[in-house]
């Protein structure tokens, strides 16, 4: 979470971070700050809330070329002003992305010296911890040398930490300079002719400059502006090359639409095809005769990625015929799992950054067994550290709710099923064909889901949602998965309590909070099991709910009181059941006057534990 940016250059820096920050918010946007050296010295302004309340304190006499600045997402300490980054000691300002784990003992530690700390934040730590080794190790020995001395003693101060972090470090004492360190949270370096700039993300940081570095863990890396130095956790310099990064992204920021969310729904059936028409390449590049020896899956993820898992669990299972088991990252990673070199681990992120997932990887790779990402970006950590990546095309997603990348999984694991299961001749190759036709209509489907969605859901649908304080979501088998998702779409942006449950399981504890007027939403487009999800619908109705049914099924017309219809593409239906509530979802958000693209307490890719 949060965004880093860095610049060394020619250019005035505040307004280059500053565009930076702005491009990153989606990251974290609790509050903002930059730090600059303006005339050897440094200054730091930062501001609680948006980018723009930071960018309103930078005097305009700031002319320097030398900036880092940060968008938070807070971990330890409320959004503040004095909590944002970056966070200083004397000489030395530090932005971070993480968490410092044993910041407490540190703090302790470093208070005993006599050090004064004056946020809540763990970070504050590391600026300190850096001075206090630079006090140690430093006199007045000749500049060379001195740097060296500022490395050191920045190694010295990360070797304490525990936890995760990118860092971006200024120190007045070096003002042509950026110190940078990776752990655990993304950094890309991009160099260009006279001027160096550092982001947490790729398609910000080749926004500067189509050579970019990216940071591995445990690297450090000297920014000057015409210079680029990497170093190990022991000092000692390493060869590192570029890539060429060209982004295919448009800028076309909102493209016409009000936020950003709207835009990626409507961007929904390129995606779906994109992904579509792409992901058999990535296929060819899986082992055969390891997914021969397939005996188990477990497919991992977090919200909305866990979904798309939990979605295509049953595919995997009713075409290839191996279980397939649903993990949520988080738990995964402290689960001592049991697996082995026949198991097949499939790791869902649309960011490929979030650290739940990358340590549920690393974890997976340690028992040997096969991983598998399937990310929104094929840069990340995830996509370069897993044996075989899955990249999904859905172009980048900025509003912190996913949708378009969600669709996007769902096509991609989908056709993994059924590529799996003509690898291992469950179905032969003409029937695998046909299914995959399906699938690829899907794109023209949800078009026309789309346009309808935005033709038919007007203000009387959107006031069946916007004033519930809780609304409970039902389904069963894909359904179910569905209905979780939707859920998650509900809350997430228009703060309503969601509840998702499987729909028998209802009677089983659930079914007490229904009383008269409760809003269910239903899906039902699983021919096999809507009687049975009926059966829940009637006994919710019996106490007085009120149905909101999503189908494309012909439903008797006392299980509901709202119908709203999907069309029908068998198995694949999910691919475009989900949209009509991602619409609700935008619309109750807009009615409730809260910012769809940027919901409180949430940022956008989950770099942190
Ligand atoms: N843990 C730090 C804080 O709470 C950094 C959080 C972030 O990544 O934005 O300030």
């Amino acid at each position: 979470m949060c965004g880093i940016v860095g610049y060394i250059g020619s250019k005035r820096a505040a307004d280059i971070v500053i565009d930076g920050l702005k491009k990153l918010e989606y990251r974290g946007y609790d509050s903002a700050g930059v730090g600059l050296i303006e005339n050897g010295k440094l200054e730091i302004i930062k501001k609680k809330g948006r980018v723009v309340n930071t960018e309103e304190s930078i005097p305009k006499t700031f002319n320097g070329g030398v900036a880092i600045g940060h968008t938070r997402w807070a971990t330890h300490g409320v959004p503040s002003d004095n909590n944002s980054h970056p966070h200083r000691s004397e000489s030395i300002a530090v932005v971070h992305n993480g968490i410092i784990e044993n910041y407490a003992v540190l703090k302790k530690e470093l208070e005993e010296e006599g050090i004064l700390f004056q946020s809540e934040t763990d970070t504050e730590v590391i600026p300190h911890l850096i001075k206090s080794a630079i006090s140690h190790s430093m006199s007045d020995i000749h500049k060379k040398k001195r740097e060296a001395c500022y490395l050191h003693a920045v190694l010295m101060a990360i070797k304490k930490l525990k936890g995760s972090y990118a860092l971006a470090i200024l120190n007045s004492d070096f003002p042509d300079t950026i110190v940078c360190v990776k752990k655990g949270s993304p950094l890309v370096v991009s160099k260009s002719e006279s001027s160096v700039f550092v982001a947490s993300d790729v398609e910000v940081a080749s926004s500067h400059g189509k050579n970019v570095y990216i940071l591995e863990d445990d690297e450090m890396v000297l920014l000057r502006s015409d210079e680029v130095s990497f170093f190990d956790m022991n000092g000692r310099e390493k060869e590192k090359d570029p890539m060429e990064y060209i982004s295919n992204e448009s800028a076309d920021g909102f493209a016409g639409n009000p936020h950003y969310m709207l835009k990626e729904i409507k961007e929904i059936p390129q995606a779906i095809h994109e992904t579509a028409k792409s992901v058999e390449n990535c296929f060819l590049k899986l082992p055969k005769w390891k997914l021969n020896k397939l005996k188990k899956i477990i497919i991992v993820g977090c919200g909305t990625a866990y979904h798309a898992g939990l979605s295509a669990k049953t595919i995997l299972e009713t075409h290839t015929g191996i279980p397939v088991a649903n993990e949520i990252a988080s738990e995964f990673r402290y689960s001592n799992p049991i697996i082995d070199k026949n198991t097949l681990v499939i790791l869902v992120s649309q960011s490929g950054e979030t650290a739940d997932t990358i340590a549920a990887l690393d974890i997976a790779k340690k028992k040997k067994a096969l991983t598998l990402a399937v990310v929104n970006n094929a840069t990340s950590a995830l996509a370069m550290e897993a044996d075989c990546k899955i990249t999904t095309r859905a172009g980048k997603e900025i509003a912190v709710a996913s949708t378009k990348a969600y669709n996007s999984q769902l096509v991609a694991l989908y056709s993994f099923a059924l590529y799996l299961s003509v690898v291992l001749r469950k179905i032969n190759s003409q029937k695998a064909r046909e299914l995959k036709s399906k699938i690829m209509e899907t794109t023209s489907i949800s078009r026309q889901v789309i346009e309808m969605g935005l033709d038919k859901i007007d203000k009387t649908i959107i006031d069946i949602f916007k004033n519930e304080k809780a609304v409970m979501f039902l389904g069963r088998g894909v359904d179910y998965a569905t209905a979780a998702e939707a859920s998650l779409k509900l809350k997430e942006i228009s703060y309503i309590h969601c509840e998702s449950y499987p729909a028998g399981e209802l009677k089983h504890g659930t079914i007490a909070l229904i009383e008269e007027g409760y809003l269910v939403v239903a899906y039902l487009t699983d021919s096999l099991l809507k009687d049975k999800t009926l059966n829940a619908l009637y006994e919710v109705k019996a106490r007085g709910a009120k149905v909101f049914a999503i189908t494309n099924q012909e439903l008797p017309k006392d299980a509901y009181d709202y119908i709203y219809h999907v069309p029908s593409i068998g198995i694949f239906s999910p691919i475009t059941s989900i949209i009509p509530m991602q619409i609700i979802s935008y619309f109750t958000a807009i009615a409730k006057d809260y910012d769809p693209d940027k919901p409180r307490n949430l940022a956008k890719s989950v770099t942190v534990e």
